[in-house]
C-alpha cells in the first residue's frame, strides 16, 4: 500500500505548470479477478515514447494499491514507490508495462475506484479513481482503446464498448474508441435488465439496457423512454449520432454524484434513474429525464472530445449542461425551464461566487479536483455558452459547434479550442468575452434610464466584487436582452440584445411617443445581479403585462423580495397591493398552472438573507422565517373563500402520467393546498394522502401536513409503507426536517442519525438528513448553533468514511459571514474543529481551509 501520509501538506496543482505526458498510449489490457476484499487486476499497457516530449519522466498515477509484480516486456522491473504513485527506468523505444496489483473493494467506502455497493461490483473513475484500480497515467489527456476481462462468479459482468466475448466466469469487453481512463466502468452483479432498443438515422441498430437489482425492473420504463428520446433528440438539434453497438445503464444505491458517462455503460444514482408514479414525484421524473440527456448527450461533449485537464472541466460540463437544458425546454415548456434554472442558478452559484469559495468557471489551480464540481463549473458554465449563443445568434452557434466537432473529435481539448471554433466560424473576437472563463464573481449591473424629447436611454454600469485572490476585475461582455412596454402594457420594442462592454455605457432608443417601461435582462440573458431603482407598481405592472414570461415572473419574485424585506426590517405588514396581485394571478384560469405555482412560491429563506447582506444589513434568520410564516397565513387568509374551488380545480383526475402539464397542475394544485392545510387544520390534505394513487399527490399532502404539525399519523402510516424502499424513505427522513420548525430542526435531525436505517455509507440518506439540516435556514441557523454543530460533528465522522461527499457537504458553511459575529463566532468554531481532526481527508482540508482563510 502507498497511501498518502495523513495530514500531509497538501500539494497545489496549477493551470499554469500543464505538461502533456512523454508517452503515447497504444493500447490497455486489463484483467480483474474479482473477489470482495481482494480483487486482483493485471494491466498489460503499450507505451511509446513521444520523439518531441519536454518530459520523459515514467510516472503512473497509484493510490491505495499493492503492486505484486511489475514487468517491461516480459522481463520483471522494480518501480520506485513515489508519493502518489510509482516511477521506474523504461525503454526509449515501445514497450509493454505489464503489471499485479490487489485492491480491497469491499473497504472502498470513499467510492471512487472499483467498490461494492450491496453486494454488486462498481466503479467511479472520474476525476481521479482510476489510480486506485491500477497504476496508470491517470490524466484525461491520455487517451487509449481498452479491453477487459473480467473473472467472477458474478451473473452479469460488464464494462465499456461492445462485448466480445463470455462464458462461464468470464466476459470480455471491447471499447474501439480511445478514452481518458476517468471514462473507465466496471460492473458486475446479480443485475436484470430493462432492455430497449433505438435505430440510429443512418440506420444502426442499437441495443439499450437499464440494469437494475432484481425486484426494481418495474421502475426502468420513463428511463428508457428518455434515452430514446435523447437519442432522437441529439440527432435532429446537432446532427450527432450514437457510436458504438450498445448502452448500457446501470443503476447503483451507493454513488457520489448524480450519474457518470462513461463510454457505454453509464452508472447511476438509482435515485437519478428508478422512477416509479407511487415512489417518484414529477420533480424526480423531471430530473431524471434531465440527468438521462445529460449522460447520454457527453457521449460527444465529453467523451468523443474530452478535456485536456480538470482545469477545463467546464469544458464538457458548462456544455453538456446547456445542451441538456435545452433538452429539457423543448420537451416540456421553455420559460418554465429557465425559471427553474435561474431560480437554482441563484440558490447554488450566487452563494459560492459572492463567497468564499467563489472561483472561476475555469479555475487555475486546486488542491482536489474533486472539490471543483461545483455549481460555478456546471450552471455558470452553461450560463456562459448560453450567453455566446445570445451574442453570436443560433446559426453561427450551430456552425462553430458542427466546426468543433469536426475539428476536434478524439481529442483532449481546452477552453481556447472551444472558443477559437467560435472565432473561426463567425469572425468574431472573443478575447473580452474569455474573461468570463477566467474571472470568478457575480457582475452588478446597475441601471438608470432617462427620457426626453421622444428618446429613452439605458445608461448601464458593470462591477463585480473582489473574490479571493482577484481584487480588481476588467470590464466583461454582457449581453443584456431588453423590451419596451408602453404604458397602457403594449410592447413598443421587441426584444433586443444590447451588448456591454465598458465598465459605463449607454444605449438610445428614439421615436418614442411616451416614456416607455423598460422590460431588461429578458430571460435572463446573463448571469448578473441587475441593480434599479424601482417602485413596486412598475414590478406589479410587468407581472401583469411583461410579454417575456421570464422577467414577468422575476417582476412577481422582486416584488415578493420588497415585501419580505420590508417586513424583516420594518416589521411591515404584507403588502396589500402585492397580495391582490397575486390573487389575481392565482384565480386566472387562462395562465399556465406551472407559471402560477411559480409564482405563489415564494423566494427561499436563504434569498432573502442574501439580499439583506447584499444591501448592507445582517440577516435575522429567525426574522426571516416569521416573516415568511405570517406572509403565508395572511395569504391563505386572502385566498379563504376561493382556495376549495382552486383545489377542485387544478386537481388532476385519472391515470397518472408525469408529464408536464400535469405537473404543473400538480405544482399549483400542491401549492394550494397547503395554504388551505393552514385553514382548515388538515381535513384536505388527509383525504388527499388517503386516497392519492401517486407518489407527488401523497408527498404534497404529507408535506402540507407535517409542515401544519398535523402529519404524525400519516408520517407513521409514510414510514410502515415504503420503509423498504430506500428512494422514498430518503424523502421521510429529508421532510421531517424541512418541515421541523426552527428551534426543534437540530434536534429533530439528530434523532434521525440514531435512526437504524440512517447510514454513512450511503451518500443519498446522509445527504438526505443533513443537506435538509442545511436547507431548513432558521433551523441551521438558529441561534442557538445546534445546527452547526451537529453538521459539524456528523462531517467529522463522515470524512474517514466518504471524503467527497463530505467536501461537498462543508459548503453549507460557506455563506457564514452574512450573519452576525455570535453566528460567525460559532460557525468558525466549527470550522476549525473540523480543521483539527487528526487524518482530515485532503478534499475537506482544501474546503474548510478556503472558507476560513476569506
Ligand atoms: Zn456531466
Amino acid at each position: 500500500m502507498n497511501d498518502a501520509a495523513p495530514n500531509a501538506a497538501p500539494q497545489t496543482f496549477y493551470l499554469k505548470d500543464y505538461k502533456p505526458f512523454g508517452y503515447e498510449v497504444e493500447s490497455v489490457k486489463l484483467t480483474f479477478q474479482l473477489s470482495p476484499n481482494a480483487t486482483k487486476v493485471h494491466s498489460a499497457i503499450r507505451f511509446t515514447p513521444k520523439a518531441d516530449a519536454e518530459d520523459n519522466r515514467f510516472f503512473l498515477h497509484g493510490e491505495q494499491l499493492s503492486l505484486i509484480s511489475a514487468k517491461i516486456d516480459g522481463t520483471p522491473v522494480t518501480a520506485r514507490l513515489v508519493d502518489g504513485g510509482l516511477e521506474c527506468d523504461v525503454p526509449r523505444t515501445s514497450f509493454l508495462w505489464e503489471a499485479e496489483v490487489e485492491i480491497d473493494p469491499a473497504a472502498n467506502t470513499a467510492l471512487e475506484g472499483l467498490y461494492m455497493s450491496n453486494g454488486m461490483y462498481c466503479t467511479q473513475c472520474e476525476a481521479e479513481g482510476f489510480r486506485k484500480i491500477t497504476y496508470y497515467p491517470d490524466r484525461p489527456d491520455v487517451m487509449s482503446t481498452f479491453t477487459v476481462r473480467i473473472e467472477g462468479d458474478e451473473p452479469v459482468m460488464l464494462s465499456n464498448g461492445n462485448p466480445t466475448g463470455a462464458g462461464e466466469g468470464w466476459a470480455e469487453w471491447h471499447d474501439p474508441w480511445p478514452k481518458p481512463a476517468y471514462l473507465f466502468a466496471l460492473v458486475a452483479g446479480d443485475l436484470v435488465n430493462h432492455p430497449g432498443s433505438f435505430t440510429t438515422k443512418s440506420g444502426k441498430d442499437v441495443e439499450l439496457n437499464i440494469w437494475v437489482r432484481p425486484g426494481d425492473e418495474g421502475k426502468c420504463a420513463f428511463g428508457m423512454e428518455a434515452l430514446k428520446k435523447s437519442m432522437k433528440w441529439d440527432e435532429d438539434v446537432y446532427g450527432l449520432e450514437y457510436d458504438l453497438d450498445l448502452f448500457n445503464i446501470v443503476a447503483v444505491d451507493d454513488f457520489n454524484m448524480g450519474a457518470m458517462e462513461n463510454k457505454g455503460l453509464n452508472i447511476f444514482n438509482s435515485s437519478c434513474v428508478l422512477a416509479s408514479p407511487e415512489t417518484s414525484t414529477d420533480a424526480n421524473f423531471e430530473r431524471i429525464e434531465a440527468i438521462i440527456a445529460h449522460e447520454y448527450f457527453h457521449n460527444w461533449t465529453g467523451n468523443r472530445i474530452t478535456c485536456r485537464d480538470w482545469f477545463q472541466l467546464c469544458l464538457k460540463e458548462g456544455l453538456t449542461v446547456f445542451r441538456d437544458a435545452q433538452f429539457t425546454a423543448d420537451m416540456r415548456s421553455e420559460p418554465v425551464k429557465r425559471i427553474d434554472d435561474v431560480i437554482t442558478l441563484r440558490a447554488r452559484q450566487f452563494p459560492e461566487d459572492n463567497g468564499p469559495l467563489a472561483h472561476p468557471p475555469r479555475p487555475e489551480e486546486f488542491q482536489e479536483i474533486n472539490n471543483f464540481y461545483t455549481a460555478t463549473v456546471y450552471e455558470k458554465g452553461a450560463e456562459v455558452i448560453g450567453m455566446l449563443k445570445r451574442l453570436v445568434g443560433d446559426d453561427n452557434y450551430y456552425k462553430a459547434l458542427k466546426l468543433y466537432f469536426e475539428r476536434h473529435d478524439g481529442q483532449a481539448c481546452t477552453i481556447e479550442d472551444w472558443l477559437k471554433v467560435f472565432e473561426d466560424a463567425t469572425g468574431r473576437d472573443l478575447s473580452q468575452f474569455k474573461l468570463w472563463y477566467s474571472q470568478a464573481g457575480t457582475p452588478r449591473v446597475k441601471v438608470t434610464e432617462d427620457y426626453a424629447d421622444g428618446t429613452y436611454t439605458l445608461t448601464f454600469e458593470q462591477s463585480t466584487p473582489p473574490t479571493p485572490g482577484q481584487p480588481d476585475k476588467a470590464p466583461r461582455v454582457i449581453p443584456v436582452a431588453v423590451g419596451l412596454l408602453s404604458p397602457n402594457g403594449g410592447e413598443v420594442r421587441g426584444t433586443e440584445v444590447l451588448e456591454l462592454t465598458e465598465a459605463k455605457q449607454s444605449f438610445t432608443f428614439g421615436g418614442l411617443a411616451s416614456k416607455p417601461v423598460p422590460s431588461i435582462l429578458r430571460e435572463f440573458s446573463a448571469p448578473v445581479i441587475l441593480e434599479r431603482e424601482t417602485t413596486n407598481s412598475e414590478r406589479a405592472f410587468l407581472l401583469a403585462h411583461d410579454t417575456d414570461p421570464f422577467n414577468r415572473w422575476e417582476a412577481g419574485n422582486a416584488l415578493a423580495k420588497e415585501v419580505r424585506v420590508a417586513m424583516v426590517l420594518d416589521g411591515a405588514a404584507p403588502d396589500a397591493a402585492y397580495l391582490d396581485a397575486l390573487e389575481k394571478l392565482v384565480r386566472d384560469d387562462e395562465q399556465d398552472p406551472a407559471f402560477r405555482a411559480l409564482v405563489l412560491s415564494p423566494p427561499s429563506q436563504s434569498d432573502i438573507a442574501q439580499t439583506l447582506h447584499e444591501r448592507g444589513h445582517t440577516p435575522d434568520p429567525q426574522k426571516i422565517y416569521d416573516a415568511a410564516e405570517t406572509f403565508t397565513q395572511t395569504l391563505a387568509q386572502q385566498l379563504e373563500t376561493s382556495l376549495p374551488r382552486l383545489y377542485a380545480a387544478t386537481t388532476v383526475e385519472g391515470p397518472y402520467v408525469p408529464d408536464a402539464d400535469g405537473a404543473g397542475k400538480r405544482a399549483l394544485n400542491g401549492r394550494i393546498l397547503s395554504l388551505l392545510t393552514r385553514l382548515d387544520g388538515g381535513e384536505q390534505a388527509a383525504r388527499q394522502y388517503a386516497s392519492a394513487d401517486n407518489m407527488t399527490q401523497q408527498y404534497a399532502a404529507l408535506a402540507a401536513l407535517m409542515k401544519a404539525e398535523k402529519g404524525e399519523t400519516q408520517s407513521k402510516a409514510f414510514f410502515e409503507q415504503w420503509q423498504d424502499d430506500r428512494l422514498v424513505m430518503d424523502k421521510w427522513f429529508a421532510l421531517q426536517i424541512a418541515c421541523a420548525a426552527p428551534e426543534t430542526t437540530a434536534a429533530t435531525a439528530k434523532e434521525l442519525t440514531q435512526h437504524p436505517l440512517f447510514s454513512m455509507k450511503n451518500p443519498n440518506r446522509f445527504r438526505a438528513v443533513m443537506g435538509a439540516l442545511a436547507g431548513n435556514h432558521a433551523g441551521f441557523h438558529h441561534a442557538s448553533g445546534a445546527g452547526y454543530q451537529l453538521l459539524a460533528e456528523n462531517l467529522i465522522a463522515l470524512d474517514s468514511v466518504n471524503p467527497q461527499t463530505t467536501a461537498r457537504m462543508c459548503a453549507a458553511f460557506q455563506t457564514w459571514k452574512r450573519y452576525d459575529s455570535e453566528r460567525q463566532a460559532q460557525i468558525q468554531a466549527e470550522l476549525e474543529r473540523i480543521l483539527a481532526t487528526s487524518g482530515l481527508s485532503r478534499d475537506t482540508h482544501e474546503m474548510v481551509s478556503r472558507m476560513l482563510s476569506a
